[in-house]
């Protein structure tokens, strides 16, 4: 289905097509209907599928703009990464009224990611490490968090960050939806999600 059939709000809608995005990738088109649907989800690709906007598009549709607080984390496995994630939801929703994302990664100056912080940013875009840090010194509140997202779940794990990830989940809200993205699957990313997701479906394109 074309994005307009997806039931989007439409400031999110109308950021979409001004970026100049016709269809839903496959990835996108089977992900974002039932990541709407608030199911957790495994989607299974690879860089340059469009994954970024395969959960960007719904984490952003659940957002309350006029809550400033935070209400995603999307975890990142490199600073790079982050950035760039944090630069795709910005695009994304350059249309949603004074949205805020962050992005929030280790050896950069802590002081700018607690202003962005504490002004309520919506959307934190960081490693495992740093987000852990501002949980632990309380300039991120977990309990009003409502998605999680792992983008390079498998890379993450592989790069040894499997306590911090263990321990930022375990101190999310158990109701929260986790979008698992991984390019691939192993044991110990199966092993993670069972723990971590809450009946998720698995999307292979
Ligand atoms: P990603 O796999 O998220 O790194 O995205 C790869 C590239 O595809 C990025 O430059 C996106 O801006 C672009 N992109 C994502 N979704 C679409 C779409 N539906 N139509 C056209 N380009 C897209």
């Amino acid at each position: 289905p074309p994005f307009a059939e997806l039931g989007l709000p439409d400031d999110l809608l109308a950021s979409v097509e001004a970026l100049g995005y016709e269809r839903p990738s496959p990835i996108q088109a089977m992900s974002i209907p039932v990541a709407l649907e608030g199911k957790d989800i495994i989607g299974l690709s690879e860089t340059g599928s469009g994954k970024t906007a395969a959960f960007g598009i719904p984490l952003l549709a659940k957002i309350d703009l006029k809550r400033h607080e935070t209400q995603a984390i999307i975890l990142c496995p490199t600073r790079e990464l982050a950035n760039q994630v944090c630069e795709e939801i910005h695009r994304l929703g350059a249309k949603l009224d004074r949205l805020s994302a962050v992005p929030v990664y280790g050896g950069a100056p802590i002081d700018r990611q607690l202003r962005a912080l504490r002004k309520g940013a919506h959307v934190v875009v960081g490693t495992p490490g740093r987000v852990l840090d501002h949980l632990k010194r309380g300039s991120l509140n977990p309990s009003t968090i409502r998605t999680v997202v792992l983008d390079e779940a498998d890379r993450m794990l592989d790069m040894g960050f499997r306590d911090e990830m263990e321990t930022l989940l375990a101190d999310m809200p158990q109701d929260r939806q986790t979008l698992f993205f991984s390019a691939t699957m192993n044991r110990q990313v199966t092993h993670f999600i069972e723990r971590f997701g809450n009946s998720p479906e698995t999307i292979q394109v």
